[in-house]
């Protein structure tokens, strides 16, 4: 791959790129089928993607007719990678066996080892013979929909396709590698004004974010309505206090530092709840829920802007959901897309259904949902919140933070790029967007 870094860093051209030799392996983070007991008995928390995750040399898959090779410049960390890496709650390799079992170009999946990563920017090496707009040369972002264009039920919403998978946690040749395999219909265009590592850690979070409050196939938020914002300064608050700013909203945040208020407060949230501090116990065992609390955190929400919240942005599951339904104003809406904490969830339906409220399950987004939400990112309405990167050799240390909470925002991963800083082919709208917002949350990372 270092013919092709080489090329990407001095200019070269498409057509030159297209001509340099493909390697037979390449450098990826993946975990092994052999080793799915590695955690057997030993606690959740304990278990450590240091020891899963490795990093060696890898076959290069032969390419469908609809996919790209696209050298990875960078990459990010995202949960589900550290889902994989812990085998909660399933070892992915049933994922990859299922695909396997799908088509021929499916079998290439499943393999003794799992590529992981579900983000990444980069350039595009080659496509496949039925591609049709992009080329070796563009630079690009990728997003993770991994959609089966031959499915019907693909072709309304395709989040709602039967067979719709993750790229890079239900597939395999996923982000967190020198080179992946993408389907062309995941492509996107790179951010001109944002470094590789920049550009990388967006589409899997904000598109996400994007669906949940933007999209009508989510909260549909409206100017005005209060939010609140679980894990507000996290990989998807980040970028959902954004949009509830954006769009007029009065975006709530809950964190659980003094560091992460500050940031928020310095990326334009006033009113944030630092959790640690309130100190909610809306568990008083590991079976009771006690209304009490939830009414205090309803109180504290009411407090800072003045009504109850018209959208919850949930995600922490099972630890939140009791206080989430019922902090939602009446015909509010929670929104939800995880359950980090627990997905057996507990909430008193008589708040739900006297207040006519709504639950509403999210999950990623569709193509063009991903892409609108890009779209904002290169024209510098979202930023990117990336605080800490780590090279591609570290990418355990990495997943060991996020498992950890011990990050704010997005973790980078430089995987091809040698160094941060590299990719930005529009310094004059980086300056317009201001070199400062840009660089938030590193600066508060460091
Ligand atoms: P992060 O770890 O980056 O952020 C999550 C935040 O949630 C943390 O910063 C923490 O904030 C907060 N949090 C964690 N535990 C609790 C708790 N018990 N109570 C209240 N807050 C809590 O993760 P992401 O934002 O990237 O992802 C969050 C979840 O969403 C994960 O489970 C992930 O797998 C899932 N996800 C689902 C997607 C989908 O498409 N369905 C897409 C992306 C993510 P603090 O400590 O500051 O309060």
């Amino acid at each position: 791959m270092e013919q092709f870094l080489e090329a990407i860093r001095s200019g070269a051209s498409g057509e030159q790129i297209a001509a340099l030799p493909l390697p037979d392996t390449y450098r990826a983070a993946y975990v092994l089928r052999d080793e799915v007991d590695l955690f057997e008995g030993v606690a959740s928390e304990d278990k450590d993607p240091r020891t899963s995750i490795h990093i060696g040399e890898v076959a290069v898959p032969e390419l469908a007719p609809d996919e790209a090779y696209i050298a990875v410049m960078a990459s990010s960390i995202n949960f589900n990678t550290v889902w994989t890496s812990i085998f909660e709650p399933l070892p992915t390799f049933g994922f990859l066996d299922r695909l396997g079992k799908e088509s021929a170009w499916g079998a290439r999946h499943a393999l003794p080892y799992h590529v992981v990563g579900s983000d990444a920017a980069g350039v595009v090496l080659r496509t496949g013979s039925a591609v049709r707009n992009w080329k070796p040369g563009d630079r690009v972002t990728v997003h993770c929909n991994y959609v089966d264009d031959q499915d019907p039920s693909s072709h309304d919403d395709s989040m709602l396709g039967a067979n719709q998978r993750i790229w890079g946690f239900e597939t395999n040749f996923g982000g967190l590698a020198d080179l992946a395999v993408v389907k062309a219909n995941q492509l996107m265009p790179k951010p001109a004004h944002l470094s590789w590592e920049e550009a990388a850690v967006n589409a899997l979070c904000n598109s996400t974010s994007y669906r949940m409050l933007v999209s009508r196939n989510g909260a549909a938020m409206q100017q005005g309505d209060r939010v609140l914002v679980w894990g507000a300064s996290g990989g998807l608050g980040a970028f959902a206090v954004q949009y509830v700013l954006n769009g007029g909203g009065v975006p709530v945040g809950v964190v659980s530092s003094q560091q992460k208020v500050d940031l928020l407060h310095d990326l334009g949230v006033e009113a944030v709840i630092d959790r640690k501090v309130a100190g909610y116990r809306f568990w008083s065992d590991e079976h009771t829920q006690d209304e009490k609390e939830w009414r205090r955190l309803g109180k504290d929400i009411r407090a800072l802007v003045g009504d109850d919240v018209d959208i919850v942005f949930e995600h922490p599951g099972r630890q939140t959901m009791g206080a989430s339904v019922f902090a939602a104003k009446r015909g509010g809406t929670i929104v939800t897309c995880a359950a980090t904490s627990g997905y057996m969830i507990e909430y008193d339906n008589r708040h739900l259904w006297m207040k006519l409220k709504t639950i509403k399950g999210s999950h990623f987004a569709n193509y063009r949902e991903a892409w609108d939400a890009n779209q904002l990112v290169c024209e510098g309405k979202i930023l990117p919140p990336l605080s800490a990167v780590h090279t591609l050799d570290d990418v355990g240390e990495a997943a060991y933070q996020v498992h950890h909470n011990l990050h704010e925002g997005k973790i980078g991963v430089l995987c091809l790029a040698p160094e941060e800083g590299e990719g930005i082919t529009d310094p004059e709208l980086r300056a317009r967007v201001g070199e400062d917002r840009i660089t938030l949350f590193r600066r508060h990372g460091a």
